[in-house]
């Protein structure tokens, strides 16, 4: 049984809440951006980050000068976090077939995958320059194929985030805008008369861009729903409290609606965590979110076993999962819903987040039930065709359709069935 050392406060459960709030906010900006293109976009630029350049689309020569004042060491890094990133996302795609089968005599059926023509990336800002999340959108979109890559991210607390700028004119982006939460998502989602309408939105984001995404889907496609930040541990007792509390809190920084939670088979370990958990709160720089992040979201969860430890980690379908226990591959075989899985002490949430080369952009709210995160497959269509390039196959197949489609009174289906069952074996036309 299941025993809860500590609970998210009142309402929490473990997953980042939805505020009522945002859904309005957001459909009232949407709503005034599709009616008001640029003019409204500007407005809530203003109003929600004090934000107003002449332009905020940035031409080639600011682009250039923004990265040549980006230090040598930063660039070099980027690019070394973007190989990696790239890596992984061209052996995704290899993964991806096309494929023709000839299922019966001259009836030939396939399979293609073909890229979104225009994307949008949104890369988050507000609080942290996302310098990552440019390689997670842009040099994925890129590996896919897109043709055209629309990027957005907020200017920081008034200023210009040079690395992430840098970090997606690296990625190839194809347009760069100075332009952060629901007003560039939907600016790109619906058009205005300076940012075009992309096919589909990927990235993450807070509540808002969230929210709008989820909001817009269907109008654009979108990758998935990536909001706040959560982060699952399951330790056993060998497990370094130290380093569990470490890991905990280097999510929970991310802001203060980012559940942390640990889940463990020893009693004395979740102990120990807790209290050192507070104990680099005290002393931690970003202590303003991840303390209210660790106090209103955390839980903390005692399982007997390491498989109930699992079903208990399944049940939060956490974005992130990290095992530290003896055998970290069992929960390979054992888990089902996460958004990404960290095995074993020498890996991290971390790197996953900023260097290894797996996409971080990844489900939030128990999304991980249903989808994986961010990669090359979310910018592709998988489409099929099909061609009957034989007499014969057509006749046969146009008398079962004719068959098929007046079972469910569809005649108009049916005639297209019957001229062929007609023209090429000389069956009769039934009408
Ligand atoms: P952000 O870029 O997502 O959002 C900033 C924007 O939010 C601002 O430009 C502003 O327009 C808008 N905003 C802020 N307050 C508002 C208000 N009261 N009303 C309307 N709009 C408002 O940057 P952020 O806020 O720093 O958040 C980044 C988020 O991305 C974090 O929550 C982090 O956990 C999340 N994240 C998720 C993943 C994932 O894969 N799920 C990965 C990385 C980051």
């Amino acid at each position: 049984m299941a025993t809860y050392l500590k609970r998210a406060s009142e309402g929490g459960t473990g997953r980042a809440r939805r505020d009522d709030t945002v859904g309005k906010i957001v459909a009232d900006v949407i709503a005034e951006i599709r009616k008001r293109g640029d003019e409204a976009v500007r407005e809530y630029s203003e109003k929600f980050d004090n934000w107003s350049p002449e332009s905020f689309r940035l031409s080639a020569a600011e682009i250039e000068r923004i990265v040549s004042g980006v230090p040598a060491q930063v660039i070099d890094d980027i690019l070394a976090v973007q190989r990696r990133v790239r890596t992984f996302a061209q052996h995704q795609k290899e993964s991806l077939t096309d494929f023709e089968v000839e299922t019966e005599p001259g009836v030939f059926l396939g399979q293609k995958h073909i890229p979104v023509g225009r994307a949008g990336a949104y890369v988050p800002g507000g609080r942290y320059p996302l310098v990552a999340s440019a390689h997670m959108t842009v040099v994925t979109a890129k590996v896919a194929g897109v043709e055209h890559v629309t990027a957005c991210t907020p200017p920081i607390r008034g200023e210009i985030p040079a690395a992430t700028v840098a970090a997606m004119h690296l990625a190839g982006a194809d347009e760069i805008f100075l332009l952060g939460g629901t007003q560039a998502v939907a600016a790109m989602a619906v058009g205005t008369e300076t940012i075009g309408k992309v096919d589909m939105l990927a990235g993450p984001g807070n509540a808002y861009v969230a929210e709008a995404k989820r909001q817009l889907f269907g109008e654009v496609g979108i990758d998935l729903f990536a909001g706040p930040t959560e982060t699952l541990v399951v330790a056993d007792d060998e497990a370094d409290p130290f380093v569990v509390a470490v890991d905990l809190l280097s999510q929970a920084e991310h802001g203060p609606d980012s559940p942390a939670v640990l889940v463990t088979t020893s009693r004395p370990l979740a102990e120990r965590v807790m209290s050192l958990v507070e104990e680099i709160l005290v002393e931690m720089p970003t202590a303003d979110f991840a303390a209210p992040a660790w106090r209103d979201h955390g839980e903390v969860v005692v399982t007997e076993t390491v498989e109930e430890a699992f079903a208990v980690a399944d049940s939060y379908a956490s974005e992130h999962v990290q095992i530290l226990t003896r055998e970290p591959r069992l929960a390979l075989q054992k888990m089902r819903n996460f958004g990404a899985l960290f095995l074993g002490e020498g890996t991290c949430v971390s790197y996953g987040d900023k260097v290894i080369g797996t996409n971080h952009t990844l489900p939030t709210r128990g999304a991980a039930r249903y989808t994986g995160g961010l990669w090359v497959g979310k910018y592709l269509k998988t489409v099929t065709y099909q061609e009957v390039a034989n007499r014969q196959a057509s006749a046969t197949l146009g008398e079962l359709c004719g068959r098929a489609a007046r079972i469910e009174q569809f005649e108009g289906h049916a005639r297209s069935g019957d001229v062929r069952a007609w023209k090429y074996s000389g069956a009769e036309l039934p009408w």
